[in-house]
This record gives C-alpha cells, sequence and structure tokens, in this order.
C-alpha cells in the first residue's frame, strides 16, 4: 500500500520508522531485534536506509595498503523483502543517485517492482568524504529530483531505451511507484538559503514525488514553520516529520555536524548534566514524547523515527503516544 494512502486512510495518527541495514558480517536477525518489539504497534511502513560504497584501506599480505571499494551495510533491498515476509508490513527502500548510473538505477527499480514493493524514498545521498561537493557517477543523476523523475518515467511505462516501452505496454504491468523525497526544516547544509532550497524542493513535487519525510529537529517550532513556507510556495502533499530521541552527550556535537540541526539550549543544558548514561537516555526520551504529543495534538497524521537500530528508546516513546 502506498504511503499516502496510509496517510489519507487514517483516523488517529501513525507511527513509522527507519532501520539501518546492519554492517557487513553481521546477521538479519540485528534487524528482528530492533523489529520484534516495535510491531506491536503496528506501524504502517518501516524504512531502510541506503548505504553507498565507501573507499577503505585494507593491509595486504606484503604490509602495502590496498585502497578497496566497500559497502559497509549492504542488503537494503534484501532486508525489505524479509520484512514484507515475516512481518507482512510495507517496507520502503531509499534508493540514491550516489554511485548509480541511469541504467543501473533502472535495474535496481525493476527488482523493486518484481518484489511487490510500493514506495521508495528517493535521496541524492551525501557527498563522499574526501569531496567537497556532491559528484553523480558516469551517466547517473547529480539531483534527487532527476531521480524522481526517472522513477516517474517508469511509472509511465517509459524506460530508458524505447524498445522496452513496447514490451510495457503490451505486459500492462505499468509500475506504480509513491516516492518519498526529503525535506530540511532547518535547510539543506548546500543550500544558500531556506527559500533556494525550498525552490528545489518543489521541484522534486512536481517532478512526481508525493510526500516528504523531514530531517530530524528537536525544536516543533522549526517544523510547524517548515510546513508554513512549503505551503505558502504551493507545496501541499503531505510532510512527515522525522523524529530521533537523543541517545548519548556524544551526540550533542555529533548530531549538528553529521545532520547540521540545531539542539535547543534546554535540551543541550539538560543532557550536559546528566550523571550517567540512564539519565541521559531518558532525557531523550522525554524529550521526543513532549515532540510526539504537541505534533500528534496539532493534527499530524504520521509520525517517523530514527531508531539507528535502537528499539529500545524508540519502544518507550512510542508506547507513551500509541
Ligand atoms: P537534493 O534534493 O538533490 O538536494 C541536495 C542539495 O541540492 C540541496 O541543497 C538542494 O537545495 C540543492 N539542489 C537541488 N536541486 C538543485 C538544482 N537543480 N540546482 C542547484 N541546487 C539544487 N542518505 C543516504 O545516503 N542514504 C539514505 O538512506 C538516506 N536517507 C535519508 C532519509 C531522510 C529522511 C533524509 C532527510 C536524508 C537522508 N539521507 C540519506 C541523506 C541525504 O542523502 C542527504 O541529506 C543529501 O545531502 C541530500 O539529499 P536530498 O535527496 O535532499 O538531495
Amino acid at each position: 500500500m502506498k504511503v499516502t494512502d496510509h496517510i489519507n486512510h487514517t483516523k488517529k495518527t501513525l507511527f513509522s520508522f527507519e532501520i539501518l541495514p546492519p554492517l557487513r558480517g553481521h546477521d538479519i536477525k540485528d534487524i528482528f531485534y530492533t523489529l520484534d518489539p516495535l510491531m506491536e504497534f503496528n506501524p504502517p511502513f518501516i524504512d531502510v536506509t541506503y548505504h553507498r560504497a565507501e573507499f577503505v584501506y585494507i593491509e595486504t599480505e606484503n604490509g602495502f595498503l590496498q585502497r578497496k571499494s566497500i559497502s559497509k551495510r549492504p542488503g537494503t533491498v534484501g532486508i525489505c523483502s524479509a520484512i514484507m515476509n515475516k512481518y507482512g508490513v510495507d517496507a520502503v527502500p531509499h534508493i540514491i543517485c550516489g554511485g548509480f548510473n541511469k541504467q543501473m538505477t533502472e535495474n535496481a527499480l525493476i527488482d523493486l517492482n518484481f518484489l511487490g514493493i510500493d514506495n521508495v524514498l528517493v535521496l541524492r545521498g551525501d557527498p563522499l568524504k574526501y569531496e567537497h561537493v556532491f559528484c553523480p557517477k558516469d551517466n547517473g543523476h547529480k539531483y534527487a529530483a532527476n531521480l524522481v523523475k526517472q522513477v516517474q518515467n517508469l511509472n509511465s511505462g517509459i524506460y530508458l531505451y524505447k524498445h522496452c516501452d513496447k514490451q510495457q505496454q503490451y505486459s500492462g504491468s505499468l509500475f506504480d511507484f509513491c516516492i518519498g523525497v526529503a525535506g530540511y526544516p532547518e535547510k539543506h547544509f548546500e543550500a544558500p538559503n531556506m527559500e533556494r532550497d525550498l525552490f528545489f524542493l518543489k521541484k522534486k513535487i512536481e517532478y512526481g514525488a508525493s510526500y516528504i519525510v523531514t530531517q530530524m529537529f528537536f525544536d516543533n517550532r522549526k517544523y510547524f514553520s517548515f510546513v508554513k513556507k512549503c505551503r505558502q510556495v504551493g507545496i501541499s502533499v503531505p510532510i512527515i516529520p522525522g523524529i530521533k530521541p537523543i541517545s548519548s552527550k556524544t551526540q550533542l556535537n555529533i548530531l549538528p555536524s553529521k545532520f547540521y540541526i540545531n539542539i535547543p539550549n534546554e535540551l543541550v543544558i539538560e543532557i550536559e548534566k546528566a550523571k550517567n548514561q540512564t539519565t541521559v537516555v531518558q532525557i531523550g526520551v522525554d524529550w521526543a514524547i513532549q515532540q510526539s504529543k504537541e505534533l500528534k495534538n496539532a493534527g499530524v497524521k504520521l509520525i517517523h523515527y530514527y531508531t539507528m537500530d535502537k528499539p529500545e528508546n524508540i519502544y518507550q516513546i512510542v508506547q507513551a503516544i500509541y
């Protein structure tokens, strides 16, 4: 079922969440460990992130270092399939521009269609660690909007190469992906200003996206103001708020540097004062509960949680809210 249908048909606020594929060498049971307790609350769908291959240096037998490209968290599509089989809920794979050319993307979308996946969250991906700016693969997409266009083309039966279009017409099995995209209540870090960021966000909707999931935020005013600005520029699709409970003191610095978000001073001071890790986790949970309650009371139909594969704190939040 499409994410937008879940949202349109619900009478109460729903919750969804995002998981990361386990690190290479780990077991799918790690994922079930995260999911099992949360399934009690009937999430309508679960997002699975995609992680681009990174360069690492591996020591060879003769002591030299060899540069290798390795996907540290492979398995997004397999995990989506496992989730749908085991729990019977929709899985939403993230698909990215980074590392893919258009042909690879088309092949991946065909796989997803064959697996019965109804939704995709379309993203550009971040620049690699050594890149100053994002570099697309040869014949790949530079911006998420172009990838949205490619998915939407397939939804209309248009493949990259003309001769396939006819087959599509005869088989009658059109793609019908519901497309989600990312939005940034505190602005994407590369955008020169919010107006410009919203201009390009609107392009993603015009090219075929049907919903937006936001970057994490810790101050609901940022979300409400973002929604208002989106509506002012004519973006009318659902805007799903993304919530992440803080779970360690180090995240006070890691989250802003990695995700370009602000953490309200009140929360920072409370966490800095905490005497132990258990208290830090509890403060993060309580803050996320307050955020969720306010969003729910404001009529938000679905709240999305970033689990970072740690179900315990999300369980507490969801138990208090749903
Ligand atoms: P875009 O929409 O392409 O925007 C990127 C920047 O380019 C923005 O500053 C935008 O304003 C600007 N821009 C857009 N179009 C144009 C144009 N035509 N000309 C000039 N400027 C333009 N990353 C992963 O690798 N894997 C994941 O699974 C993943 N999941 C995510 C889930 C969510 C909910 C969010 C919010 C982010 C996720 N990310 C993920 C991170 C994301 O890939 C990065 O934030 C990335 O830097 C931007 O992706 P985007 O899709 O927003 O890019």
